[in-house]
């Protein structure tokens, strides 16, 4: 069952160290921690992909 109601964004976050970038899907996901340094990263740029009227 596929929850459609929540309304999901893609958000790039990016690590504060070594700027390796990551899209995520807010609030499903959690922002994620870079995998190679261990640190919560940031959310870089809002990505309005779907949108719909
Ligand atoms: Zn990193």
């Amino acid at each position: 069952m596929i929850i459609s109601k929540e309304k999901n964004e893609p958000v790039e976050v990016r690590c504060p160290k070594c700027g390796r970038t990551q899209i995520v899907y807010i609030p499903k996901e959690e922002i994620p921690l870079c995998e190679t340094c261990h640190v919560r990263m940031v959310i870089s740029e809002l990505l309005d992909e779907g949108k719909s009227t």
